[in-house]
């Protein structure tokens, strides 16, 4: 039977986004401040994003002649503008294509021909990549616009508040948007089970309505806009930052400190200057909270509580902020197709569910299947399906890969692989494309890295499968960050192999061994980039 959500439904509105975040009633007054730049300390209130936002929408569709369903990419780190210029789009019946700012020439002409974007909007110091990658793309110069701080001298590259309908006779009125055909974004990411380029993610006004709607029975309903404050560093460019960080904002509020980078030092300053209430972050930052000498020198008691998704979190980080910090790190999971939040943990539920990613969010249902679509036992682990109003449109243009995506009955395959307890609170244990099989064996490597983390010599660590020529298998190789203090040795190395054996069955033992390394690879959503550590070894064994 599948899993439904202990809630009742809630009713999702069909509306768009604009209006959802623009036009529904809120609590807090309109001059309230909503988007702060941590260097700059500019900042925008709620009146000024909404006016801002139509001012933009207007420029688009007198200026640009845009049409509903145009695409316009962003490449850019987080900035006080993203917001706005996104709504604005939105305003005007257009789609948000984020692009990584990490990628290379090549990667952002990829997105940017894929997605057929109409325009881009980027930062002075992407100019020369944004140009060269619209070049290859076949996207007129012209096209390109800045947002953040810094203005083109040439005049080329017009800034976004320079696009505005001010000299239009007739002023363009808001595009009508069909909530449930229409997209509100198009983001990358590539889909389960498959290698090579990022997919682009159809996510309708409605998905992302409904997955407002769905998560504000929980964090939300207990923010409060003259009390609560967070820190903006998740990527504008990855859902997280789209459909969680400014959600919570815009609709309850609390004020959010944009960071355009992730700095531990910094974010702690900010957090201590700002009486920051909460965080939502990926588990590197957990990590670094929980670790890291520098947070030491800081005042974060204003932090009520941390919420983490993304990436997996072991136990030991939870009980470690905790026991150094007394802030409650909570869980959540979500994926780009799910718009994107699916689970969460309940505050009062955090600490005696450990480990777990919470409860299905209402007007959600879930499936654990076996490799042969089948429903496990309660307990076991298998892949999990999904049913919900916020499940996406499918991948843009890929009609095969759409077919393997979904069941014929409509449900959504994660490439995740969970199980559930009786009281409904689910357990991912690993990534299907991620499993090391030893002689048939599935070898999760973030179990064993939840393990090793707890070691109090370990710093990071990423667990990725080698092959074995002699035993014809892959097997299980850490990659080791020691703590700065600590001396790297042949002794320790095998030590960590023995100690990991003694608390693994036999399969699960590092029979890769153990290589130490200066940092490890991350995404700055804070995934780890585990191909990167697989090209290496691959190297260090000479292949
Ligand atoms: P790509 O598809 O490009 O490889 P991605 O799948 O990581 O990237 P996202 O949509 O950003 O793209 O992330 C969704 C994935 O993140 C999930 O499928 C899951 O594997 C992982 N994830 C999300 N939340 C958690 C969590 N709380 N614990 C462990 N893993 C998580
Ligand atoms: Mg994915």
């Amino acid at each position: 039977m599948p899993v439904t959500s202990a809630w009742t439904e809630v009713s999702v509105p069909l509306m768009d986004l604009w209006s959802m975040y623009m036009d529904q009633p809120r609590d807090y007054p309109d001059d309230h401040p909503l988007l702060v730049d941590c260097d700059t300390k500019r900042s925008y209130t709620f009146a000024q994003i909404r006016d801002r936002s139509i001012a933009f929408g207007k420029g688009l569709k007198h200026a640009l002649k845009w049409a509903k369903g145009d695409v316009l990419a962003f490449f850019s780190p987080n900035s006080i503008d993203t917001p706005i210029v996104n709504l604005g789009l939105h305003w005007a019946g257009g789609v948000a294509s984020p692009a990584n700012p990490t990628y290379t020439v090549d990667e952002l002409a990829q997105q940017l021909q894929d997605s057929r974007a109409k325009a881009i909007v980027t930062q002075k110091q992407f100019l020369e990549a944004t140009r060269a990658a619209a070049q290859k793309a076949g996207l007129p110069l012209d096209r390109i616009f800045l947002l953040g701080d810094a203005r083109d001298e040439s005049g080329e590259h017009r800034h976004w508040t320079e696009i505005d309908a001010s000299d239009a006779w007739i002023q363009p009125g808001k595009t009508a948007i069909d909530p449930e055909k229409d997209l509100a974004y198009l983001v990358y990411s590539s889909a389960q089970g498959t290698t090579g380029l990022p997919k682009g993610v159809m996510l309708s006004h409605y998905n992302m309505v409904a997955n407002s709607y769905q998560s504000r029975r929980f964090d939300i309903k207990t923010l409060n806009w003259d009390l609560d404050s967070q820190i903006g560093v998740l990527p504008f460019f990855h859902i997280y930052g789209l459909g969680v960080v400014l959600n919570v904002t815009l609709c309850t509020g609390a004020t959010c400190v944009i960071m355009p980078k992730f700095d531990l030092q910094k974010a702690c300053q900010l957090i201590q200057d700002h009486r920051i209430t909460f965080l939502y972050v990926p588990p590197p930052i957990v990590l670094a909270l929980s670790k890291h000498p520098v947070v030491a020198e800081y005042d974060l008691s204003s932090v009520r509580w941390i919420n983490s998704a993304a990436a997996p979190l072991s136990r030991d980080l939870v009980v470690a902020v905790w026991e150094r910090l007394k802030i409650g790190v909570k869980q959540g999971y979500g994926l780009s197709e799910t718009s994107p939040s699916v689970h969460t943990q309940l505050q009062d539920e955090w600490w005696r569910f450990q480990g777990s990613v919470g409860r299905l969010l209402p007007n959600i249902e879930a499936k654990i299947v076996d490799e042969g679509g089948k429903e496990v036992k309660q307990g076991e682990a298998g892949e999990l399906l999904l049913r919900g109003p916020n499940i996406f449109q499918g991948y843009w243009n890929k009609p095969e890969l759409n077919k393997e995506t979904f069941t014929t009955d409509g449900w959504f395959r994660t490439g995740d692989l969970f199980y559930v307890c009786p009281r409904g609170n689910f357990y991912i244990t690993d990534r299907l494309k991620e499993l090391i099989k030893y002689k048939g064996f599935q070898v999760p490597p973030a179990e064993l890295e939840a393990k090793l983390i707890g070691r109090e010599d370990i710093a990071d660590v990423c667990v990725v499968g080698v092959w074995d020529p002699e035993e014809h298998t892959e097997t299980p190789r850490a990659y080791v960050v020691l703590r700065a203090d600590v001396e790297q040795s042949d002794e320790l190395a095998k030590d960590i192999v023995a100690w990991l054996g003694e608390r693994v069955g036999p399969p699960k033992r590092l029979r890769g061994g153990v290589r130490f390394v200066k940092e490890i690879p991350k995404s700055q959503a804070g995934k780890i980039l585990r191909r990167v550590l697989r090209e290496q070894a691959k190297k260090d064994d000479g292949e």
